[in-house]
């Protein structure tokens, strides 16, 4: 539903409907727990002290064992052996006990983030970054999705309805966030143009959309002019910005300013797409449990 008798923009609350989802998953955890005597758990493997991934793997350990899930973090030195990380994700990919591993990236550099995607057992990978997940992502087969993409498409169909036949345009097309959302906003039946770096005229493809999602890692890309009146626009983009005598200003890939007076939704940065990708590890960490199990996932 597009907000048709304002002049700003609609605020998807992201922060509301990841706490909606968060209370459903507690919901079929207590469930689980009470019919199946399981307990889902999520193993987080931090390697170094980068302030920022600190903060999220706090921040997932807290919200974990909130809804009720066992929260085991690792936390090892930055001058941890590589050999030593895989290691690690190899007994944890060994440990009935633990049913989603997430290693926090990035990790330094003499680690390969690629061996430790590759390793990380697919039934367990709730980054769904496996090659495999991202193979049953693109052959429409059920599988684990990659938790900021789940979490895109959770808003936008939240906002939106049906997004059948809607003009969908991916700004971005990495493989933790543009490709997935592609994928997924096919499977919805939308119409989907992936738009790179290579791209031409990307603010004429922009102004077509019904449904555009931008995700760049470029302050303030997307302008007003770049949208379609009305259309629903997710901001995906997460952007430090220094302020002079200020602390750093946290903003997204879209002119929030200019699109806001276009648009008919647009997510806020921060309180739109960021809380919506830790309550999707949640549901991915839940998913993965009751695949282990044979048990059926919930609808949440
Ligand atoms: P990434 O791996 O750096 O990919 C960026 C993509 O943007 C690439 O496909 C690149 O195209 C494209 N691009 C770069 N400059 C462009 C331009 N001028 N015009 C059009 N496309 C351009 O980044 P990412 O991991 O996808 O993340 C993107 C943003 O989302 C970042 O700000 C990140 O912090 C944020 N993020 C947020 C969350 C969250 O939870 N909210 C989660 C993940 C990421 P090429 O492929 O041609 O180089």
């Amino acid at each position: 539903m597009t907000n048709q008798h304002s002049d700003i923009a609609e605020r998807i609350d992201g922060r509301a409907v990841a706490q909606k989802l968060r209370d459903n998953l507690a919901k079929a955890v207590g469930k689980m727990q009470a019919v199946h005597g399981i307990t889902p758990a999520l193993a987080v493997v931090l390697v170094g002290a980068d302030p920022a991934s600190e903060v999220y793997v706090r921040m997932k350990g807290k919200q974990t064992k909130e809804i009720g899930m066992i929260s085991i973090e690792h936390k090892l030195p930055a001058d941890t052996p590589e050999q030593d990380v895989l290691d690690l994700v190899e007994k944890l990919n060994q440990d009935k006990n633990v049913h989603g591993i997430l290693v926090q990236f990035p990790v330094s550099e003499h680690i390969s983030q690629q061996k430790i995607i590759e390793l990380i057992s697919p039934d367990k990978d709730v980054d769904g970054l496996h090659p495999i997940n991202a193979g049953k992502l693109a052959s429409g087969v059920e599988g684990l999705v990659s938790c900021t993409p789940l979490g895109c498409v959770m808003l936008a169909k939240q906002t939106l309805g049906d997004l059948t036949g809607l003009n969908a345009v991916v700004v971005g097309r990495s493989n933790l966030v543009g490709k997935p959302v592609a994928q997924l906003l096919l499977k919805e039946n939308a119409t989907v143009t992936i738009c790179h770096s290579r791209s031409r005229e990307i603010e004429k493809i922009c102004a077509g959309a019904d449904l555009l999602v931008v995700a760049v890692g470029r302050a303030d890309m997307v302008k007003g002019s770049w949208v379609k009146k009305g259309a629903c626009v997710i901001d995906v983009g997460m952007n430090r910005v220094a302020q002079e005598g200020k602390k750093d200003k946290l903003t997204g890939d879209v002119d929030a300013d200019e699109v806001q007076l276009v648009a008919g939704s647009l997510t806020p940065v921060p309180g739109g797409v960021g809380p919506m990708t830790i309550a999707c590890l949640l549901h991915n960490t839940l998913q993965a449990c009751c695949a282990q199990n044979g048990i059926k996932m919930v609808e949440v």
